[in-house]
Formats: C-alpha cells, structure tokens, sequence
C-alpha cells in the first residue's frame, strides 16, 4: 500500500487530480497522525481539526470542478506567529495566550486562496526569540530524531511537524536563523526568502528589519512550491519588494555546470562539531560532481556578526513588543490603577528570555548608549553586507554549515544564554544582509543525528539556491530519510 504520509505536495496533487487520493481522506490521516504522536513531540500549540476538515471539504470540490492549484488539498502547519483570522496565534506567549486574529497575514491568504488545508499553529520559542523552543510559554517540542534533544527554534515546532509527518509541510519565520536551524536539527529543507520577498504583513514583529516567513518542506522542490505561493509584493507591507514573480518550479532542472561556489574560511572555526564539518565537505564534494567549481573565499567581519545581530534584533524588539500592554489585546492582570495593569501585566505575561530582550534592547537604544550600541551595531551591519557584496563577485553561491553542531540536549543551553546565541553564527550573517539563505540535509552525524548544509545566495536570487539545492537532492537521498519514531517514546 501507499504510504501516504511520505508523500510530497508534487506526488499528493497527481494522485488528486488523478482521483487516486482526497483531500478529505489525507487531511484525516494527518489529523490521526498528530493525534498519535504529538503528545510525545509536542509541535503543535493548537489543532484545527474542525477547520482543517471543512477546507479540506473545500479542496475535494475544486479539484472535482477542476479548479485545482498547486497547493489544493495540501495539509499545512503554520508558525504560531503568523496570523489566521478565527485561529488563535499565541507566539508561544502567555501575554497572547488569547487572541484570536480578525485577519489573515498575507502569507494565509495566499495559501487559502490556493485551497490549502491549514491543520493547526506550531509551537515556537516567545516571540520566536530562541534556538531551542525552550522558551514557549507552553511546552516544550523534542527532536522526531530523539526525543532527548531539541527540534532546534525557534520555528521548532514546524520543522518537527515535517520531520514528524505531522504536516506535508509547514511555514516558519527567520530572523536569524530559526527556519534554517531547525530544518537542520530536524532533517528537512528550510528557506529563508530574501528580506522583502515574502510579505511580513499578519507576521507578528520580533525584529523587523531581519524577519522574513520561508517554507519548510521535505524536499526542493516542495519548498520552490511554498516559495512561488507566498511570495510577491504586498502594498500592506512597506517593506515587500516591488518585483517580478519568479517561476520557481520551473528554474529547478536548469544548468549548474560551471556554477562558482564560496565556501568562507571564517565559517570553520575552532571547536567546531568534526561530523559537521566532515559532511560538508562530502556536500562540497557532491557538488562539484555536478560541475559545481568549490573555491575559498572570505568574509571578514563574520566575528562581529553575532554581537551585531544582538543588539539590533533586542533593539528592535524592545520596540516592537511596546504594544503589549493588557489594553488592546491577550492578557490583562492586576486590579488598581493604569501602571499597575501595565507592571502586572508584562511581568505575568512575558517570559525570562523575552524580558532579557527588552531590557537589553532599551538598554541599546537608551539617550547615551544609543551611539555606542545601536549606532556601531548598524555600522558593522553594513560592513557585513560589503563582505557579501564583494564575495559574490567572484562566487555565485557560497556553502557553509548551518549550524555548529547537530541537535543539542534539551536543558543543555537554556541557562547559559551566551551559548545559546552563539549557536546562531552561521545564519545571523545572511539576515543582516538581508540574503536569501537554504538549509538541506546533508548526512547525519555518529550518533544519527541529520547535518543541515546552507546556500546563501544574492538578494533575490533564490532561483540558483533552488537549482542547485535541487540538483544536489538528485544525486543524494539524505532527504528521504525519516525518524523511526517511537510514540511510546521508549527512545528517550
Ligand atoms: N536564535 C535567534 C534568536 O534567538 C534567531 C531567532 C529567529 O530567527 N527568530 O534571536
């Protein structure tokens, strides 16, 4: 029999509009699934079961009229801080354990409008401010490749829900890594558009000259799909590019002989996992198998990357998360007057690493320090986007790790704030740069943990990212490997 569950959305729309399958009989197996495992994982915060069925109802009409798109029937999770009208999105805090969106962020429009089937919000570090999904206010998601060990974050709960096959795939967000990273720790392919080309409008802001939303999929091609649907520009959001949709699907077979690929020295440093490294040089390998010319090149400001990232994305947040003050919306505490509500209400409902933040970051921006701090940080930002400038005139990709180690130990991070950030080196530079970025499996560490390799491209240019991501799936399987997964969680 066919397993349903593995398929991709390529193979799950032919066998629609074929009539071998339904999209109400695959949205029911989806939900059974989640329904199985996901006590144990925990990638879900809410389920649509009632909302998923009607437009999976929805879908089964439209193909039979022949009205099908591409992502019609398709069984979706989305981050639980992208907005869904009727759909509480939470971003994983307590200050919005309540609210209920009146509208859809672009991203949800989009994928409506294509009769996708959205089965519920996945959970996230607060206001995706993490590398763990530690920092929920909820609960905490484990790893589908052992239960002992992170999904990575903060968009963990997304790429465990497709490592899972709790979804076909998902959307996350990127800030400074958190589609990259988990899609990593969890085995499947993540991407990070260019800063502009996905709408962030309904994208709940953590920091918004870094966010992006980006698919996360089992394959390329699945994600060229997700890419093609949510991307284009949005007059809801000043920041969305005014340019030309690109066919993403159609660039994935073309030409990659000849393609120069930049691996950074500065991006193999001291300390650095052996197995990571080793596999990435196995990519490097594969790729020029494929006619792919590997040379190194230097970025050298990438030391500075982490501490810059730092203090613009706490900067901005602290900003940012100003709103939530118990009058509008979510949570409101403490019974006396108007400051009392405001004290009662963000100690209550924000957690430690969110209140880190918005300290440091008000610290950053403080009459006195603002020079100091957010000014140079700002400074340094650009003299990170030169050293891509200058890189990719020689290189049309550039290859590195996407993180320095393969999935680390629940517990192990969460009290050593520094670690944790440092974790982060690898993906921070492209969203100062504004790049568009990709993580695939590229093999699986001693201990059967999946390593993620990531391309990152010039802006806008995600159609060579998929080309070659594509070309490289063609001659490796690391991304049809799935957890053997064990809901009695006898595992861990
Ligand atoms: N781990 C990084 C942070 O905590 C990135 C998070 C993200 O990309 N949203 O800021």
């Amino acid at each position: 029999m066919m397993d349903v569950l593995e398929l991709g959305i390529s193979e799950l729309k032919e066998a629609y509009w074929k009539g071998d399958l339904d999209p109400r009989e695959v949205t029911r197996l989806y939900l059974e699934r989640i329904q199985e495992v996901d006590e144990e994982i925990g990638a879900y915060i809410t389920v649509d079961h009632q909302g998923a069925l009607q437009e999976a109802e929805e879908a089964a009409r439209r193909i039979r009229e022949g009205e099908g798109s591409p992502l019609t029937g398709i069984p979706l999770a989305i981050k639980d801080n992208i907005c869904t009208k009727g759909l509480r999105t939470t971003c994983a805090s307590r200050i919005l354990y309540n609210f209920i969106p009146p509208y859809d962020a672009t991203v949800i429009e989009r994928l409506k409008e294509q009769g996708a089937v959205i089965l519920g919000k996945t959970n996230m570090d607060e206001f995706a401010m993490g590398s763990s999904t530690e920092n929920s206010g909820f609960k905490i998601t484990r790893n589908p490749w052992d239960m002992r060990r992170t999904p990575g974050g903060s968009s963990g709960g997304s790429a465990a829900a497709v490592a899972a096959r709790e979804c076909v795939a998902a959307l996350g967000s990127d800030t400074g890594g958190s589609i990259r990273q988990p899609a990593a720790f969890c085995g499947v392919v993540g991407l990070k558009p260019t800063y502009g080309r996905v709408s962030r409008y309904g994208l709940v802001a953590f920091a918004s000259s870094l966010d992006q939303i980006g698919p996360l999929a089992r394959n390329v091609r699945d994600c060229a799909l997700l890419l093609q649907a949510i991307s284009g520009h949005d007059p809801r959001d000043s920041t969305s590019a005014p340019v030309e949709l690109e066919d993403f699907l159609g660039c994935l077979e073309g030409e990659v002989e000849g393609l120069r690929i930049g691996v950074p020295k500065e991006y193999f440093v001291e300390g650095m996992d052996r197995d990571v490294e080793a596999r990435i040089w196995e990519a490097a390998g594969s790729l020029e198998q494929l006619g792919l010319k590997v040379e190194e090149i230097s970025l050298p400001h990438t030391e500075y990357a982490v501490a810059t990232y730092y203090i613009i994305c706490t900067s901005e947040a602290s900003s940012n998360l100003a709103r939530y003050d118990g009058v509008k919306y979510g949570l409101r505490e403490g019974s006396g007057d108007l400051m009392e509500m405001y004290l009662e209400t963000r100690s209550k409902g924000f957690g430690p690493e969110v209140k880190r933040r918005i300290m440091l970051g008000t610290f950053a921006l403080s009459a006195g320090y603002y020079d100091a701090y957010y000014r140079k940080a700002s400074q340094v930002r650009t003299l990170i986007k030169k050293d891509f400038e200058e890189a990719f005139r020689h290189c049309d990709l550039i290859l590195t790790p996407t993180s320095p180690t393969p999935a680390f130990r629940l517990g192990e991070k969460i009290d050593d704030p520094l670690q944790m950030y440092l974790s982060d080196i690898f993906t921070i530079p492209a969203n100062l740069a504004g790049l568009p970025a990709i993580s695939l499996p590229c093999g699986f560490s001693k201990e059967g943990l999946p390593i993620g390799m990531q391309l990152i491209g010039k802006a806008f240019d995600e159609a060579t990212i998929l080309k070659v991501a594509y070309a490289y799936q063609t001659i490796t399987d690391f991304h049809r490997r799935a957890p053997s997964l064990d809901p009695k969680g006898t595992q861990g």
